[in-house]
């Protein structure tokens, strides 16, 4: 029986660059995108010797912005993807998009090819909070756009949010939860802004202070309200920032979540087959010169104990938590024989909850779920 594998590919190019995006995307001209195109085409096509004994079971189109690429474009891409590796009956495949790139012709071109899932990035329903972010759309853009994939029928879309903006209030967040929960959206990631070094945002609020920022209070009541009204609308918190209606959490992400196969296709992409990790080149010019099986660098193998750290970072992050039985099965040893103490601890402080065969976190330990993970190095 062939093994299950998840692709992820990256499309490095977008309008303009966001205030607060530290993502490995740049604007391009037609001519460069089309270039990377068929540079991305030949890597997928080199490397498919390597995966003969996998089946694919989710796509992931992420970014930069996918929905940049023109519908013929895209569709290159999964007619040789098709053409090389061998997929499951019902695939999960996701595109992400960008409100103000969405159109029909990419669409009709997108559901052609197969794609089942849209993922907008919205982040805010507040023009004011879209701009201060330097998003290229407004909230009546994603409206059109999220309509039209409606229209044409696509009917499992995520649509993600940002609190702790700058300027944001508790106000303008709740409306924007009101506003994104009234149109049904299957799936909603919602995530706080954190201020990477080396963007814009970086500069911008240094500088100020945090005097511009939500303060800890107001960033707090959002967390709340995310998880009040969202459940309250029927939605089920399925990882820390996910929320999905019943069955439609995203494969995609449950694979990474759950240490299973992926492989990553251009620039930067990450991949993790059998506890080997490798990453591609994150330099688009030698991206695209490099020969179609050589892009990839940075390979590791991962220890024995890097990989049951792993399993409980990021098994723990799931509100299902980590399945003791699958645990044993990948490391021929009980849970208990690992982390039993630790596991103790933090049950007895209520931050961590052992039932049905799974550990998990509370609802207090993933408030506090770097002190608890922490306690999860090995060798420490
Ligand atoms: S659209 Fe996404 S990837 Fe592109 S600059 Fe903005 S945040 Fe970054």
């Amino acid at each position: 029986m062939k093994k299950a594998l998840s692709v992820y590919i990256h499309i490095p190019f977008c309008l303009r660059k966001c205030l607060y995006c530290d993502f490995l995307s740049a604007p391009a001209g037609e001519q460069e995108r089309d270039a990377y195109v068929r540079a991305l085409c030949g890597e997928i096509r080199a490397e498919a010797e390597h995966y003969k004994e996998y089946m694919v079971t989710t796509v992931f189109l992420g970014g930069g912005t996918p929905s940049l690429l023109s519908g013929k474009q895209l569709a290159r891409i999964f007619d040789v993807l098709r053409e090389h590796y061998a997929f499951s009956g019902k695939p999960e495949i996701t595109v992400e998009m960008n409100p103000g790139t969405i159109t029909e012709e990419k669409l009709l071109h997108y559901a052609k090819s197969g794609v089942n899932r849209v993922s907008i990035g919205l982040q805010s329903a507040d023009n004011t909070e879209l701009a201060r972010l330097g998003r290229i759309h407004t909230w009546e853009e994603f409206l059109a756009g999220y309509e039209l994939c409606r229209e044409v029928g696509f009917r499992n879309i995520n649509v993600d949010l940002m609190s702790a903006l700058p300027g944001q209030t508790f106000a303008s967040y709740l409306e924007t939860l009101r506003k994104v929960t009234a149109l049904r959206p299957e799936h909603i990631s919602a995530y706080s802004l954190i201020i990477e070094e080396g963007t814009p945002f970086y500069e911008m609020y240094a500088e100020e202070g945090e005097a511009a920022l939500p303060d800890e209070e107001t960033e707090r009541a959002m967390y709340e309200e995310t998880k009040r009204l969202l459940g309250d609308c029927g939605y089920r918190r399925y990882e820390i920032s996910n929320y999905a209606l019943p069955g439609y959490e995203c494969a995609h992400n449950c694979v990474y979540w759950q240490r299973g196969d992926y492989v990553g296709f251009g620039l930067g992409a990450a991949s993790m087959t059998g506890g080997r990790r490798w990453s591609n080149v994150r330099s688009l010019s030698d991206y695209m010169e490099l020969p179609d099986g050589a892009k990839k660098t940075a390979f590791c193998t991962l220890s024995e104990d890097d990989q049951m750290e792993e399993t409980m970072f990021l098994g723990l992050r799931m509100m299902r938590g980590v399945s003791e039985a699958s645990f044993s099965y990948a490391f021929h040893r009980p849970l208990d024989a690992v982390y039993g103490k630790v596991i103790e601890k933090h049950c007895a402080q209520g931050l961590l909850t052992r039932e049905n065969g799974a550990v998990r976190l509370t609802d207090r330990g993933i408030d506090v779920s770097n002190y608890v993970l922490a306690d999860f190095l090995l060798g420490e």
